[in-house]
């Protein structure tokens, strides 16, 4: 089965997406979490991917591609994958229709967290990541304490999580993102699930959406 979580940046994708993923059995693929984790390694891809979230816009469609095309070209994705934060732009959403047409895959489900922008300032500006293992805390609702509860490591401010970044990503998502979904619709049913409430609730939505 494979799927798309969509939704605005804070919308909550990724907390959701790994226990939807474990529970679909598929791998959750992330391109966000890719692009950070090719930051850390100071490879070529994470130098040049850099600049462009620092500024909250996105990395340009060719690369993104080329590196999602890496992941899910995987034998393990083959069954199916759960994709979060991509695609991000149309041109993304129709190389990846293209991409399953090629391979006798599909879409199958599109689920859409909704959330009011005033509720994902709050929850991007309060929220602190672990750098060692990527668990997401919140200044007010989740606090971290000195260190991070899951695996000790420094806990600190993502840097595309600072105020004006912010307003950057949600003029990106407007301009650039938005418009994916319907793209998407064209081939499936897009699910809006309401994305304000508890984890396990909001989890549930989705659950249900999904059957
Ligand atoms: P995220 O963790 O999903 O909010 O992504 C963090 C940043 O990574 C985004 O603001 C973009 O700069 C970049 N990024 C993640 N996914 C994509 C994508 N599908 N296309 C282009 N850039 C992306």
């Amino acid at each position: 089965m494979n799927v798309v979580l969509f939704g605005p940046p804070g919308s909550g994708k990724g907390t959701q997406a790994v226990r939807l993923a474990s529970e679909l059995g598929v791998p959750h693929v992330a391109t966000g979490d890719i692009f950070r984790r090719h930051l850390k390694e100071r490879s070529e891809l994470g130098v040049l991917a850099r600049g462009y979230m620092d500024r909250g816009q996105l990395v340009p469609d060719q690369v993104t591609c080329d590196m999602v095309e890496t992941r899910i070209g995987l034998p393990d994705c083959a069954p199916g994958v759960l994709l979060d934060g991509f695609p991000r732009s149309v041109a993304q959403a129709r190389w990846l229709l293209n991409w399953w047409d090629g391979r006798g895959a599909k879409l199958d489900k599109v689920v859409s967290l909704v959330v009011a922008d005033q509720a994902i300032v709050e929850r991007l500006s309060g929220r602190r990541s672990c750098v060692s293992c990527g668990a997401t805390y919140h200044i007010v609702h989740n606090p971290p304490g000195e260190r991070c509860q899951v695996c000790g490591g420094e806990v600190v401010q993502r840097n595309d999580d600072r105020a004006e970044v912010v307003q950057e990503r949600l003029e990106t998502y407007r301009r650039d993102t938005a418009p994916v979904l319907g793209v998407l619709a064209e081939r499936v049913v897009v699910q809006s699930v309401d994305g304000v409430g508890t984890i396990d609730a909001i989890y549930a939505r989705i659950w249900a959406a999904l059957s």
